[in-house]
């Protein structure tokens, strides 16, 4: 018998994870009180505010993406909010039903599908509409865009200071500069995407700002995610809401601490390395990113399929899952139309090889007029040309 491919994930999160990581996750189950744990969950909070310089309170609490997209929404805006929501794609559309659902006074700005909306787009709707809220996505991961997060933060706080900025953070933290002194009040992002850790965790982050909103704001009727619930445990890991998950909280203290070695910021200069020089190996066999280049995310891509494509979608994807990769499909405008790839964490020179081979063996697996080698070719010569 032949021995089997590895089964490589190659989807925009979950991501392959690091292997201390995945050794720290099995260590024995401690006590949510073992003064040990609330030690390493206390500075791993302290680790995380200072990720991203936060002044107010960083929360890592069990659940996924979509409950910290809730639990931003839940605590710092009201009823007497007037609230605008700009989706670039799927996820932001996501976030449109959350908010409807919570029947808050809403404004929705739509981008076309592969495009983001800009700081001077935002700042026009913010002066007609006289919005208190601005929501925003920073890496939209059914069109592999992303914002310009820097000049939006900068031209809201000269020009509307009064708006509370909620920014999802899920497919871009760990991968895409963020700073919350640029003037964000609330981000957030999960633990299986860019930080490189297994799923199971939301992390989001709240300035002053955004606590004294809630403050102002009073009682709400969630629980499980209520600010006043969980600001006094944040603040001193002794105390007790709901249990922590103790395994998950270690592995992605170990996480954070690879991101720490490498630093911030030479992580995100590598993502967007890795995006361009996959980009290039993909463009060499035929495929196009689906984004505008400006647009572009550092995490992932939409690669749209070339148009003498021969095979369809599900096929296609098939055959590079027979190659040893797992993509994902493409959503809404582009569903069909190609596939998409995360290229997020941890990945090194070996792994991004291997998800460029993958697909170019899949493109000869269905017979396309794929020059053997092309893209790796494209993909060699960019990694020698590396430390
Ligand atoms: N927002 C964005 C931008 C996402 O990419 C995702 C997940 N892909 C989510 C929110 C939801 O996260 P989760 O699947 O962890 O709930």
């Amino acid at each position: 018998m032949m021995i089997s491919t590895k089964k490589i994930v190659m989807v925009p999160g979950p991501v392959p994870v690091s292997s201390s990581v995945l050794r720290t996750l099995a260590d024995e189950t401690q006590s949510h009180t073992d003064p040990n744990f609330t030690e390493a969950f206390q500075s791993l909070l302290a680790e995380l505010r200072a990720m991203l310089h936060c002044d107010g309170v960083a929360f890592v609490i069990a659940g996924s993406g979509t409950m910290g997209m809730e639990m931003a929404a839940a605590n710092v805006i009201s009823k007497e909010d007037k609230v605008l929501l700009c989706t670039n794609g799927f996820f932001g559309d996501r976030y449109i039903s959350i908010c409807e659902k919570r029947g808050y006074n809403l404004d929705v700005m739509r981008a076309q599908w592969g495009r983001s909306i800009t700081a001077d787009e935002v700042g026009k709707a913010l002066t007609e509409g006289g919005h208190s809220v601005l929501i925003m996505t920073h890496v939209e991961t059914s069109t592999g865009t992303m914002i310009q997060l820097e000049e939006i933060a900068k031209m809201l706080r000269e020009k509307h200071p009064e708006v509370i900025f909620i920014v999802d953070g899920v497919a871009a933290c760990g991968g895409a500069m963020v700073d919350m002194t640029w003037g964000i009040d609330v981000y957030f992002s999960c633990s299986q995407k860019a930080l490189g850790c297994v799923p199971g965790m939301a992390l989001l982050w709240a300035n002053n700002r955004a606590l004294a909103k809630r403050e102002a704001i009073g009682a709400i009727p969630e629980s499980y995610v209520d600010f006043d619930r969980w600001v006094p445990v944040m603040r001193d890991t002794k105390k007790y809401w709901g249990t922590p998950a103790v395994n998950s909280i270690q592995a992605l203290k170990e996480a954070i601490r690879l991101v720490k070695e490498e630093g911030y910021e030479t992580r995100c200069k590598r993502h967007a390395d890795d995006a361009a020089l996959i980009t290039a190996s993909m463009e060499a066999i035929g495929f196009k990113t689906a984004c505008e280049g400006e647009f572009r995310a550092p995490t992932l891509s939409v690669f749209l399929y070339p148009e003498d494509m021969t095979v369809g979608d599900a096929e296609f994807r098939d055959a590079i899952l027979k190659e040893g990769g797992l993509v994902a499909g493409c959503l809404g405008d582009f569903a069909g139309k190609g596939f998409r790839m995360g290229h997020m964490a941890n990945l090194d020179k070996h792994m991004l090889l291997c998800y460029v081979g993958a697909v170019e063996r899949a493109c000869l697996r269905c017979g396309m007029k794929t020059e053997p080698g092309a893209a790796l070719a494209v993909m060699q010569k960019g990694l020698a040309a590396r430390d």
